[in-house]
């Protein structure tokens, strides 16, 4: 059996669950409020805080845990990343209130007061810049500490920047990009057992991921254009090229594609003369 600590509130927690839903691994809890649930055969899962889980993880009372890449940097503990699940995308920034003057890094002064959730990340920011600030460390709401006089500048994190801007403050440096992680503790691979399982949750979760930025689609192309599809539609390895009976002309095209450009693949491929486009979700790919 191997132990998953996976943040049991707060933003991290629903997209977890769904991504082990998605892998086919269903966290069955008995009740809400459960703190452990069996996934399959093989793992278990235990419910937690997401600022814990590299602790644990790290302590041995779970193998591997997901949570955000800022609480893994911040616990300072030697933890081996296994995937980046690119669910939870934030940035760790310093901000300065709007008439502080304070526009870029540089012009915050020596000894300037910084409050923060972060502090050993923030500690070692400043102390590779060369910097010479004070740590305010803060448990929470790090946003108003510039306003009630105990910080000069705040380093936090920030997703759509709104939080900043209704605290009137502005965001001048880029300290950590963050996003969720699969860890684990670097022995869990002394345990050959062990370390298959860990291999089967990091493919398991890998291909969901992979799969999510990526679309199927399949279209009926003019034989005579299989040139410029390839030209279009790559593929994995080349697109899947075949016969449909009664084509004729016509042949049936499928390969996956980013989804990001998927519009400007259907624009191309109608231009070549293409038919019967279809586009469908992948739940799974292993390259
Ligand atoms: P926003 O207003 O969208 O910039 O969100 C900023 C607020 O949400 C801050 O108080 C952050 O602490 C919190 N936050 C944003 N993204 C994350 C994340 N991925 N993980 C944890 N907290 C976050």
């Amino acid at each position: 059996m191997l132990r998953i600590a996976i943040p049991n509130k707060g933003r991290l927690a629903d997209e977890t669950r769904q991504l082990f839903d998605d892998a086919g691994l269903d966290v069955r809890a008995r009740g809400d409020r459960a703190l452990s649930a069996s996934l399959g055969g093989l793992f278990e899962a235990i419910f937690v805080r997401a600022q814990d889980i590299p602790e644990f993880v790290a302590d041995g009372a779970a193998d591997a845990g997901i949570t955000g890449f800022d609480l893994v940097r911040e616990s300072g503990r030697a933890l081996d990343e296994l995937a980046d699940l690119e669910f939870g995308r934030c940035r760790l920034a310093v901000a300065a209130r709007d008439e502080s003057g304070v526009n870029a890094l540089d012009d915050i002064t020596e000894g300037a007061r910084v409050a923060t959730v972060f502090p050993r990340i923030t500690e070692r920011f400043f102390r590779e810049r060369g910097q010479v600030v004070t740590v305010v460390p803060v448990s929470g709401a790090a946003e108003i500490a510039p306003h009630i006089g105990i910080a000069d500048v705040i380093v936090d994190l920030v997703s759509t920047g709104s939080t900043l801007r209704v605290n009137g403050l502005r965001e001048i440096a880029t300290v950590l990009e963050s996003s969720s992680r699969l860890i684990a503790s670097p022995t869990v691979r002394a345990d050959a057992a062990r370390a298959r399982a860990l291999d089967e949750l990091v493919a398991a979760l890998s291909s969901v991921i992979a799969a999510r930025g990526k679309r199927y689609v399949m279209a009926n192309v003019p034989r005579a254009r299989l040139d410029d599809v390839r030209r279009i539609v790559p593929g994995l390895n080349g697109p899947t090229v075949i016969d449909i009976m009664n084509g004729g002309a016509f042949v049936a095209v499928h390969a996956v594609v980013g989804v990001a450009t998927i519009y400007r693949t259907i624009a191309d491929l109608k231009a070549l003369g293409a038919e019967g486009i279809l586009v469908t979700r992948i739940e799974r790919l292993m390259a």
